[in-house]
């Protein structure tokens, strides 16, 4: 989608700093890490958030769940990890493109800000 940042980086017309990648996601670390490791997980199909889910989209997202664990072992985040999605205004949602946050190397707190 045009103007979108995270379509950018998914097309590769932004440079990022990638953890993984496939046809269907990519992965890179956040330009602004709230924890010692901190990644987002981008479908690089353009959905804006959840609420735009399609029933179609169930096969990515059960993909995206099941790659979030691989991704966190390769990043050494054998003590726990967190991943949040922030969808929409309230919960500080920035970037119009469904990400998932995965977050880890410190202890957490709840609940969360
Ligand atoms: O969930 P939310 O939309 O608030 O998060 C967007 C995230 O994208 C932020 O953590 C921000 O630092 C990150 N970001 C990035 N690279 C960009 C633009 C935003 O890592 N070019």
């Amino acid at each position: 989608m045009a103007d979108c940042i995270f379509c950018g980086i998914a097309n590769h017309e932004i440079p990022s700093d990638t953890a993984y990648e496939d046809d269907k996601i990519i992965c890179f670390h956040d330009l602004e890490p709230q924890a010692p490791v901190h990644v987002l997980v981008v479908p690089k199909k353009h959905i804006a958030c959840l609420d735009d889910l399609k029933e179609e989209d169930r096969g990515l997202i059960a993909d995206i769940m099941l790659k979030i664990p691989e991704i966190a072992a390769d990043l050494g985040l054998e003590n726990g990890y967190r991943v949040v999605i922030n969808n929409g205004e309230d919960a500080f949602q920035t970037v119009k493109h469904l990400h998932f946050h995965i977050l880890g190397k410190r202890k957490m707190t709840w609940p969360p800000g």
